[in-house]
């Protein structure tokens, strides 16, 4: 029988958890982390673990950066709070969106920021129907985004995600939001066919769906660079060339969402470049401010922005934007993040800790009951197969992958399953040293798993 401490049985009296078991919470009870150091975070109870996720895939300086904490203290004794509509603004605000067009991975013409990753790309969809309002192609509307991908859940970023959980009872998607195949090799490929030819099917595909749809009125194409939430699934390789060359082809802007991939997870900066992509909107979240502080940002080239600048002019206004959009506090935390980056050459540490990482990933291929082990940089998964041979899945009432997830718990490791598939995305600060006890801590874990 569960036993909740006072702090549980608290937050079971008032807290409506986000993306939880909400009939059972009351049975199982929370995880209450109540602090962080590095790589670790420690429970009400005092016990430490190895952050393999970096929390939500974004704490990305780990949990206790004194110099990101230093930000935010000056800033809230600053200036605590200004807004950005009607032209207002704030130094900070101003130094962050400069500092981000001089490292977006292709050339940008301006940023518009917001609190969440789903409200950069809600603001996204909202920027893509008034683009072609402006440009007077108000047939244009629809928006293709893939199966399984994760934009976030705000009602246009739930309907972009291709999720069978964001949309059940909330009666989503919403119309013009369109999806085709997800570009999932492993589980995906016809026998025989190459990761080349896969990608062709997937673009020749996409090709005939915005025939059928009209290319008229296809508007846009929303694309990670490596799914993330639907389970860590990199493209197959020439994919993002073949789909860019079908977008461009039916003039069909291509948005890259970042929102995990930006800021190193590659082994790049961003995913984008990693893979070859040059999109026209590019959203950011998460590691922007390594999760101290909540921030997103859309990125426009000219090419959407002009056409949205003067249809503002002509309506009076460009009538979005949030309370918070360019909140000071969030954009110093940001700027000092993105200088953090640099200064310790972040992306040159994930770069070295990469064959490391790789090296024990790939020792479970073949491992009892692991069908894939798939990914790129510092982000990877682990897809539990009950029969990996004839790929056969263990049945969902099994819950292999939260019982991992359990079973990691009792050996000081927090890694996330998504179904049965086990992700690896640990705080790009992680070094050598702990990236082995990260693995010593796996090994246990699947032992008595096994
Ligand atoms: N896009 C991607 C790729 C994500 O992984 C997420 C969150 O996990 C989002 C968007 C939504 O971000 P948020 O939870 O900040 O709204």
């Amino acid at each position: 029988m569960y036993d909740p401490s006072e702090n549980a049985a608290a937050d079971i009296a008032a807290h409506f958890h986000s993306f939880t078991n909400l009939a059972a919470h009351p049975e199982v009870g929370p995880l209450v982390i109540t602090k962080g150091d590095g790589v670790f975070v420690e429970d009400d109870k005092g016990n430490r673990y190895l952050e393999a996720v970096s929390a939500l895939w974004c704490a990305s300086l780990g949990f206790s950066n004194e110099r990101l904490a230093k930000a935010g203290s000056d800033a809230l004794r600053g200036l605590p709070y200004y807004h950005t509509f009607t032209g207002r603004s704030n130094p900070t605000v101003i130094e962050l969106a400069n500092k981000l067009l001089s490292v977006a991975p292709v050339p940008m013409s301006k940023v518009f920021f917001a609190n969440s990753g789903s409200e950069a790309n809600d603001s996204a969809v909202k920027m893509i129907w008034y683009y072609h309002n402006a440009i007077g192609k108000p047939e244009k509307k629809k928006i293709i985004a893939r199966l399984n991908a994760y934009h976030g859940v705000t009602v246009a970023s739930a309907s972009l995600s291709g999720l069978v959980t964001n949309h059940r009872d909330f009666d989503l998607p919403i119309a013009n939001i369109l999806h085709v195949d997800c570009p999932h090799y492993f589980r995906y490929a016809e026998p025989g066919e190459s990761e080349e030819d896969f990608a062709t099917r997937l673009a020749d595909n996409l090709e005939k769906r915005i025939l059928a749809e009209g290319p008229d009125t296809v508007a846009a194409f929303f694309a990670e660079p490596v799914m993330g939430a639907g389970g860590v699934i990199p493209p197959p390789a020439t994919y993002f060339e073949k789909v860019q060359k079908v977008l461009a082809k039916y003039d069909v802007l291509l948005v890259a969402d970042e929102v995990v991939c930006g800021y190193g997870r590659t082994g790049e900066m961003f995913g984008s470049t990693t893979f070859g992509m040059k999109p026209d909107i590019l959203t950011t979240a998460k590691g922007l401010s390594s999760a101290y502080a909540p921030i997103s940002a859309v990125m426009v080239n000219e090419k959407v922005y002009a056409p949205i600048a003067r249809n503002s002019g002509t309506i009076g206004t460009f009538g979005h934007g949030f309370t918070y959009s360019g909140h000071p506090v969030s954009c110093a935390i940001a700027l000092e993040t993105l200088k953090i980056y640099e200064e310790d050459n972040v992306v040159g540490h994930v770069q070295s800790l990469m064959p490391q990482f790789w090296k024990a990933l790939r020792s479970y291929e073949g491992r009892k009951y692991v069908g894939e082990v798939r990914g790129v940089g510092l982000v990877a998964a682990i897809e539990l197969y009950a029969d990996p041979e004839n790929r056969t899945s263990f049945d969902p009432a099994v819950k292999a992958g939260a019982r991992l997830v359990e079973i990691g718990l009792t050996q000081g490791l927090i890694v996330r399953a998504l179904g049965d598939t086990i992700v690896f995305c640990p705080p790009l600060i992680i070094t050598a040293e702990e990236l082995d006890e990260l693995f010593a801590r796996f090994e246990r874990t699947m032992a008595i798993f096994e």
